[in-house]
């Protein structure tokens, strides 16, 4: 494409397509840092011909990598059949009831009846609203207040995005929610405390990353979930697990709560579900819920999107899981963290000012420090400044600078030893440059 259909293409943009989660005042001055118009494998490409490493998945999504022809069969073949028929009531079709059952039989413990959505924010809220209306069933309608954690991020739905832990995003409204409270991220003898202080009798459900991904890809205690199960197990609080990140292989096993050891009652994921390639989500619910749902519910379920169970997008999960289970992606996103952990250190060694570098399968973070010892940190921060630097070597990384300066990776979970130390190897000549 000539430079100038770009540059046509890039006033229209800033004109008519108000972007998500963007820096208006850069969109306004700058445009779009890169138009992108094709995808293979970890690579994507722009409409100037440049190509780029896709290190971040590009949402923490795309875990088969772009471009995958089986994907584009199964969704060809699925439209012509049947792309949409309405799941309400007790309509179903063939693809949403398979992929049900899949993710069941994948999931830990008794989390075995699916809620689908379109997206993380929609099946966030689901499990706000379910946690609450189980407790009106049973009886126990004053438990209606949800904790979460700092630093965590469930999305920008109205439930999602006050259960979010991250300040700003509540920030963007000045809607007042009294219902939400939030822990700090890596003390359970806190959560312990506010529920006494809440009163567990008010309290409906705790929900969590297993490991925060948006606030920093923090990782939290190897017991911290241990005592969280028993703390909502000791005052009746439902815990849910937001899997949007860590679903579907991503921290090396299918879903990250099993690094732990302990079942929630609900679980939500969508991102990994289908990488990207259409718009889905959804929510385990455990046997139990489910059971008390079935026993105690009176007339009509009074939740539900048009697009619950869309048959294009579950053939496509389903094809999605397949490739995933077929190409052993789950135990390359372990083996490959491995290698991103050796990589990390290999340049915390040679660079003082990165302060701590941790992984957690595919999931990783070097954080930037300007003194080691004091935690200080550089102003203006070089997480901002490095990501951009690396746009130009054609690599796409994330930053989180909230309460830290840090890059965060999130590489698809195809990749190679080769196409990582290329990342490695791309992040070294940025900082060698900006040092
Ligand atoms: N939960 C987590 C952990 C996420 O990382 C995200 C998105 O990044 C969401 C929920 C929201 O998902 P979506 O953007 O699909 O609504």
């Amino acid at each position: 494409m000539t430079v100038q259909l770009v540059e046509q293409l890039k006033s229209l943009d800033q004109k008519h397509f108000l972007h998500p989660t963007s820096s208006i005042e850069e969109q306004q001055i700058y445009g779009p840092a890169a138009i992108f118009c094709e995808g293979k494998g970890i690579y994507l490409k722009d409409l100037g011909g440049k190509t780029y490493i896709d290190g971040m998945s590009s949402l923490w999504n795309v875990n088969i990598g772009h471009g995958r022809t089986e994907i584009a069969e199964v969704a060809k073949e699925q439209m012509e059949k049947l792309a949409f028929s309405s799941c309400f009531a007790t309509f179903s079709n063939e693809p949403a009831i398979k992929l049900a059952a899949k993710i069941a039989q994948m999931a830990p413990g008794d989390l075995n009846t699916v809620f689908f959505t379109s997206g993380g924010s929609e099946s966030n809220d689901t499990a706000i609203k379910l946690a609450r209306h189980y407790w009106i069933l049973k009886g126990q309608p004053n438990r209606q207040k949800i904790i979460s954690r700092t630093l965590s991020y469930h999305g920008v739905a109205f439930g999602s995005t006050n259960a979010t832990g991250i300040e700003g995003f509540r920030k963007f409204t000045n809607s007042p929610a009294p219902d939400f409270y939030y822990v700090n991220k890596d003390s359970a003898a806190e959560l312990r405390k506010l529920i006494l202080e809440l009163g567990p009798e008010n309290v409906a459900a705790f929900i969590s990353e297993p490991v925060q991904g948006a606030g920093g890809v923090n990782v939290p205690k190897p017991d911290y979930f241990k005592e969280v199960r028993e703390i909502c197990d000791e005052y009746g609080v439902l815990f849910i697990a937001d899997e949007v990140i860590t679903g579907f292989g991503r921290t090396g096993k299918n879903f990250g709560i099993e690094h732990f050891g302990v079942v929630p009652d609900m679980m939500t994921f969508a991102k990994g579900v289908s990488s990207g390639y259409v718009q889905l989500g959804g929510v385990l619910i455990s046997e139990k819920i489910h059971r008390d749902l079935c026993a105690l519910s009176k007339g009509i379920l009074m939740h539900g999107y048009t697009y619950s169970g869309h048959a294009l997008a579950c053939a496509v999960g389903l094809k999605n899981i397949e490739i995933i289970e077929r190409e052993g992606l789950v135990q390359n996103a372990k083996e490959m963290g491995e290698e991103m952990l050796k990589g990390f250190q290999a340049l915390q060694k040679k660079y003082d000012f990165i302060g701590k570098v941790r992984t957690f399968g595919l999931l990783g973070a070097i954080e930037f420090v300007k003194n080691r010892e004091t935690g200080e940190r550089f102003d203006p921060l070089l997480s901002p400044i490095a990501v951009k630097e690396m746009v130009k070597r054609g690599l796409i990384l994330r930053t989180v600078t909230y309460d830290q300066d840090t890059l965060v990776f999130s590489p698809p979970l195809i990749i190679t030893k080769d196409e990582l130390n290329d990342i490695l190897r791309i992040v070294d000549e940025t900082l060698a440059y900006l040092q």
